[in-house]
């Protein structure tokens, strides 16, 4: 589905990502970690040509996508960040239709996708359709941003650090309506958090990054059973601690 070819990316002369490679497979769910600044979110943003790497070639269904057209690129994607974007001036049923009213989609075509967006995340359309992003909770508005996200049925789902911003309780139910989501929905997502814990609720494969490069990509269990180093070790024990 994805595969990022000896990837590498030069701001001046700091090295924020230097050569990944990595494939993810249709429908996986994978999570890059690693300490503030090791390359994640340059690493996510390379994909939607946010950011164009200095070198190497990322491929999306076997196509370089440095090819493809920023706007078309971007628009095949989904795209979730921690400070959600919402119109604060635009109700749920608006900022959930923005871009498919402005690619002119029949109404009746995004009405019915609205509702099944919005009861999706458990928004219920009837109740919810009208309502302004700041009558919502953090965790609501979060669900309003996934489902943005998931408007024009995207292959593959970006997210950087979804669920940086909200308090502890509001982010563990919403990791778990994340899995369910992900198993009913069978996308391909990447992810990007500093989380351990949320790497390992959400994510089949887990790519541990530090300073611009992958130290072990894994299974949770593998972290757990064969960290590859001490640095592995020491970001598990500092993670999860006593856990
Ligand atoms: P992370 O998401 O893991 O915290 P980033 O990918 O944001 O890390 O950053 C990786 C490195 O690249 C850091 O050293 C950061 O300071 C640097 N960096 C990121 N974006 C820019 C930029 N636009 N200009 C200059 N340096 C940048």
């Amino acid at each position: 589905m994805i595969e990022f070819q000896h990837i590498s990316k030069l701001f001046g002369s700091t090295r924020a990502v230097y050569d990944f490679n990595l494939k993810i497979n249709e429908g996986e769910v994978v999570a890059l970690i690693g300490p503030s600044g090791c390359g994640k979110s340059t690493t996510l943003k390379m994909v939607n040509r946010l950011i164009d790497p200095t070198d190497g070639r990322i491929l999306i269904h076997g196509e370089n996508i440095r090819k493809q057209n920023k706007i078309d690129l971007r628009r095949s994607l989904g795209y979730v960040v921690q400070s959600i974007g919402l119109m604060p001036h635009m109700t749920l049923y608006e900022n959930v239709s923005l871009i498919a009213r402005v690619q002119k989609k029949p109404k009746h075509v995004v009405r019915r996708r609205v509702e099944e967006l919005l009861d999706l995340v458990q928004l219920p359309f009837q109740k919810y359709k009208n309502s302004y992003p700041k009558q919502l909770s953090g965790g609501q508005q979060q669900r309003v941003g996934i489902a943005r996200a998931l408007m024009n049925d995207p292959d593959l789902l970006l997210m950087d650090e979804p669920f940086g911003a909200l308090d502890p309780i509001t982010k563990s139910q919403l990791h778990a309506e994340m899995k369910t989501l992900t198993q009913k929905l069978k996308k391909t997502i990447l992810i990007v958090t500093h989380d351990m814990d949320e790497a390992f609720q959400l994510a089949d494969r887990i790519v541990l990054m530090n300073q611009g490069q992958i130290v072990q990509v894994g299974t949770q269990r593998e972290f757990v059973e064969e960290p590859r180093n001490e640095f592995v070790k020491e970001f598990l024990q500092s993670q999860l601690g006593g856990k």
